[in-house]
């Protein structure tokens, strides 16, 4: 018989599912809320009842992104810093006993899982190995080696929003100073807006969530101020991608996430301050291409985490 997988992301405001087959086709979607503000017990609850909602499809195995970091062997949310009560929560275990089946649950981080969606169904086809950078709250990301999600030896790798690229800079949510999160992030477009008085005026009232892309639409009016936002913007995301393709010598550089959407105003510094300080300069023809999956990239990353974790179990 033919295999299906779920895939589930967890989100801050929704659960999102999908179904694939061994060909890797979907067969069925649907999502719930998550009320993942609402703590820990309260995300299991309505995870288990959207689960059960599956439950007549026959999947072979589920595979869960949740936003944080994970023990994938032990099933262990070891840390998720937006869910009350999570530190060292033994995830898999719960879940499994509350949906009673013993149909086999694995969990990535949500980041990890986006990575994996665009490397085999997104902008990653085709390569060997890929860097995947998500700029939404935060500078998220993945490191796919060689074909395969490189974890790390405790399951941490991928952090690269945890770069430091100003020592004295400003304070990260991880309490360090100058992580690239600080500078490259919608929580860094929060910072900048709010020390800059003229934007502060201009954009006074703007929801947070809302700034980037107001921030955007100021730029494409020729703003000053705020085209320099995205310059600058650009250069140090230009600076972190530098980093990791010295390091790790990949050839494609994938970013997605929110910012995205204004990824004229600050992809061409971005190259430009890379390829300046990458050894080899634009000679080394690594490619920085946008995230085509959009949101689809984590679902289906997760279920691409059902196969694998399956495979390596049989
Ligand atoms: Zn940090």
């Amino acid at each position: 018989m033919k295999r299906k997988f779920l895939g589930i992301d967890i989100g801050g405001t929704n659960i999102r599912g999908k179904i694939i087959s061994e060909e890797g086709s979907t067969l069925g979607e649907r999502k719930t809320l998550s009320d993942a503000h609402m703590g820990i017990s309260r995300l299991m609850e309505n995870l288990a009842g959207f689960i059960e909602g599956f439950a007549g499809e026959g999947v072979s195995a589920i595979g869960i992104g949740v936003p944080g970091t994970v023990d994938r062997a032990s099933g262990i949310l070891v840390q998720a810093p937006n869910i009350a009560n999570t530190r060292d929560f033994p995830f898999t275990e719960v879940l499994s006993e509350k949906i009673g089946t013993a149909t086999p649950v694995f969990i990535q981080n949500d980041a990890s899982c986006a990575a994996l969606g665009e490397y085999r169904a997104g902008a990653g086809r085709g390569s060997d190995s890929m860097i995947m950078i998500t700029l939404g709250t935060g500078f998220g990301g993945g490191i796919i080696l060689d074909g395969k999600l490189w974890p790390g030896e405790d399951g941490f790798a991928g952090e690269v929003g945890h770069m430091t690229i100003n020592p004295s800079g400003p304070i990260c949510g991880c309490g360090a100073r100058g992580c690239i999160e600080t500078y490259v992030s919608q929580v860094a477009i929060k910072r900048i807006v709010r020390e800059h008085p003229e934007l502060r005026k201009r954009l006074a009232g703007t929801e947070e969530s809302a700034l980037p892309e107001r921030l955007a639409e100021l730029a494409r009016e020729k703003d000053q101020a705020a085209i320099s936002v995205w310059n600058d913007l650009g250069t140090n995301l230009g600076v972190g991608i530098s980093i990791l393709v010295n390091i790790l010598d990949v050839k494609t550089v994938v970013v997605g996430g929110g910012l995205s959407g204004a990824w004229e105003l600050f992809i061409g510094k971005a190259i430009e301050e890379a390829e300046r300080r990458c050894l080899g300069g634009a000679q080394r023809g690594f490619q920085v291409k946008r995230a085509a999956l959009g949101d689809d990239a984590g679902v289906l990353g997760a279920c691409y985490v059902a196969e694998t974790g399956l495979g390596e179990r049989s």
